[in-house]
């Protein structure tokens, strides 16, 4: 007899109460069936209370699943979760339950579906940077160190991390390394496997089939697997001898889970390292000022990579030129027509990088101001062709392409702007010669696309790399010598505050794929804006002085790292019940942030994107200058807000967010 307390996946503050059956074995941790108003559901034993006699209305345990209970450690983690990311636990603690116990969640941990690559790279011996680095990091082993690995793209970050693998798996460890792209894990299992032979490595994302992915977890549980290679959904894998945490590219968004339970997985990383006393590196050539700022403060151990790893490579040129007066064909501005030109005539391999797929962003009148626009997002509709559609890229409307102007009849259409279909069109009417391949989320939807055309361009079967994001990271190809960079400038019209640390990290890291091994690389960026801080950092190859820069104006801005924020989203098809629910969750917040040691609540704005799918949205910051006091806040709100919303309305709250 006894009670079981049982935390479900449904979106309540607390756990269940059901009755343990005579001779079910069942203890914290455990995975069980039960019935919630009737409908079964699993869920997870987050306490027991063996002396209490179950009331009238409680329910029994209809079974355990055959399973060894949750481990403590991930069980622990994934409350933390709840409480800290103010979820409900139940929710948080799905996160916890091995795959294919529950049914297969469609949600997506990073673009892409991986495929593995043929070829195994060579390993090296470490440069004294790479040595001096590893070394700090095995002197740490058995402490709580918290490094920050800043190095340039192409220094050699990873052979430092496989070298504290080693070291840790040749003691009896187990390693966890984290990355955010399931596009990258291929390619890193393969310098694993060259690096570490005989050790056991597995990977755990969520483009792979439940079996394998439950294969991968119980290999990790059981300690057979000494190496975890996963996206964010792998912060949650038990590793009984875990001894070291990896967090490659830490800076990267991806790694914080923007719906349902909205856990940053590199804060987890150093959360979960701290507790079992083992260190954790994040890498990244362009650290988030959040890593940058406790580096900053000591808190954090700085270990810099200054240069690039390769003894032939050197770090790329750089160079602007203005759209704005130039003889601009197509989108391409003269400079880099010629600096194509000549890496065709050599032979060498160009990548062109536009960060926005489809044909034109916009479809425009050109004799009224009409413009394509989605009935039900405050957005454009993105022209795109074969098939020729206009497309939301925020919600699945599609329309066909109209061939007159619905506001006044003109048929002088024009499509406004570019995107990477409209790009690869204008490469291949500029040089028909030349073998042109495309990359972006359209290209690659089906299972090995992504590797297919990597394997392409490694093979030297292309000559021209047209494409997205997907492009910037991780991907080394000797031959690549010219990178183009194009309407970069958009993103600099971006409210949010984060937009110019985010662009400086992504063209870094799209400017890093230029001349990676012996020849010299070269980028060019087409700009109006070529004194834009952004631009500069770029061509200084400066990151510790930006970082620096935009560090200051966070502190006079008083916005994270300096402080702490959380945002009440809100969304209802009225425009009314939004405005309603905020007013009035402002008051509360007022009336609760009374004395709670400095939390501002500011006054309720639209979302960013103020509609979309029909939902009009809404939110409310709060701010505070240390996370103790927004942490008590919090959850008191949260039970301030139950109920005032109606039925038709949706609220989250987002703790330390990413995207606004
Ligand atoms: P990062 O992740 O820092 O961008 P990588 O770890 O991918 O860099 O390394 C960049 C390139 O340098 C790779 O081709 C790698 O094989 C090579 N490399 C790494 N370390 C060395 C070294 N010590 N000597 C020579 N080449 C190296
Ligand atoms: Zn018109
Ligand atoms: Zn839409």
């Amino acid at each position: 007899m006894g009670i079981a307390r049982v935390a479900l996946p449904v979106a309540v503050p607390h756990a269940f109460d059901y009755w343990i059956p005579e001779g079910l074995d069942v203890r914290r941790g455990s995975v069980v069936r039960v019935r919630l108003a009737n409908r079964s559901s699993l869920g997870v034993v987050v306490g027991i209370d063996s002396a209490s006699e179950p009331g009238l209305r409680v329910q029994p345990i209809d079974e355990v699943i055959a399973i060894p209970p949750i481990a403590d450690e991930i069980l622990d983690l994934a409350l933390f979760v709840g409480r800290y990311y103010q979820a409900a636990p139940g929710l948080a603690l799905e996160l916890a339950v091995p795959p294919s116990c529950k049914a297969r969640s469609r949600r997506r941990d990073g673009a892409g579906v991986a495929d593995v690559p043929q070829l195994a790279p060579a390993s090296h011996a470490l440069n004294p940077a790479q040595r001096a680095a590893a070394q700090a990091i095995l002197d740490a082993r058995g402490t709580s160190a918290v490094f920050m690995l800043h190095g340039v793209t192409g220094s050699g970050k990873t052979e430092v991390y496989l070298a504290a693998a080693q070291d840790a798996v040749e003691r009896g460890g187990q390693v966890l390394i984290l990355m955010p792209e399931i596009n990258l894990t291929p390619q890193f299992e393969l310098r694993v496997r060259a690096a570490l032979p005989g050790i056991r490595a597995v990977t755990l994302h969520s483009g792979l089939a439940a079996g394998t992915r439950r294969a991968s977890w119980d290999a990790a549980a059981s300690g057979a697997a000494r190496i975890v290679l996963g996206t964010r959904l792998a912060m949650f894998t038990p590793m009984p001898e875990l001894a070291l945490v990896v967090v490659d590219e830490e800076h990267d968004d991806s790694f914080k889970q923007q719906e349902a339970v909205r856990y940053h997985a590199r804060d987890l990383a150093i959360l979960r390292a701290r507790r079992r006393g083992i260190p954790v590196v994040l890498g990244s050539a362009t650290p988030s000022l959040e890593t940058w700022a406790r580096s900053r403060q000591g808190r954090y151990r700085a270990l810099a990579l200054p240069a690039r790893a390769d003894p032939r490579a050197s770090p790329p040129s750089i160079a602007f030129v203005p759209l704005r007066g130039s003889r601009t064909q197509d989108g391409l501005s003269p400079p880099l027509r010629d600096a194509i030109a000549q890496r065709l005539a050599r032979r060498e391999q160009s990548l062109l990088f536009i960060n926005r797929r489809g044909y034109a962003p916009s479809l425009k009148c050109a004799s009224c101001a009409w413009e394509s626009e989605c009935p039900r997002c405050a957005a454009r509709l993105v022209v795109h062709h074969a098939p020729d559609r206009l497309r939301c890229h925020h919600c699945a409307h599609v329309e066909r392409v109209t061939r007159a102007c619905p506001q006044c009849g003109n048929v002088d259409l024009t499509p406004l702007g570019f995107g990477t279909q409209r790009l690869e069109q204008a490469i291949r009417t500029a040089f028909p010669q030349a073998r042109v391949a495309r990359i972006d989320r359209d290209t690659t939807r089906s299972r090995g696309a992504f590797a297919a055309v990597r394997q392409q361009v490694e093979d030297l079967e292309v000559d021209i790399l047209v494409g997205t994001q997907m492009l910037a990271k991780g991907h080394d190809f000797p031959r690549l010598t010219l990178v183009g960079i194009l309407g970069a400038d958009n993103a600099l019209y971006s409210a949010d505050f984060r937009a110019t640390e985010r662009l400086v990290a992504l063209l870094m890291q799209v400017a890093g794929r230029a001349g990676r091994a012996g020849l010299p690389g070269q980028v060019i960026v087409q700009t109006d804006f070529p004194d834009h801080p952004v631009y500069r950092a770029l061509a200084t190859q400066d990151y510790a002085a930006f970082a620096d820069e935009l560090l200051a104006e966070r502190e006079l801005a008083q916005l994270p790292p300096v402080t702490r924020v959380a945002l009440l989203a809100a969304e209802a098809h009225s425009r009314d019940d939004v405005d309603r629910f905020l007013a009035s969750a402002v008051e509360r917040a007022h009336a609760l942030a009374e004395g709670a040691g400095g939390i501002e609540v500011f006054p309720p704005v639209p979302a960013a994107m103020a509609r979309r799918a029909g939902y009009e949205r809404g939110q409310v910051l709060v701010q505070c200058p240390r996370r103790a006091p927004l942490q008590a806040f919090l959850p008191r709100w949260r039970d301030a807000l139950v109920g005032i919303g109606g039925s038709k309305l949706r609220w989250a709250i987002d703790v330390d967010p990413v995207a606004f």
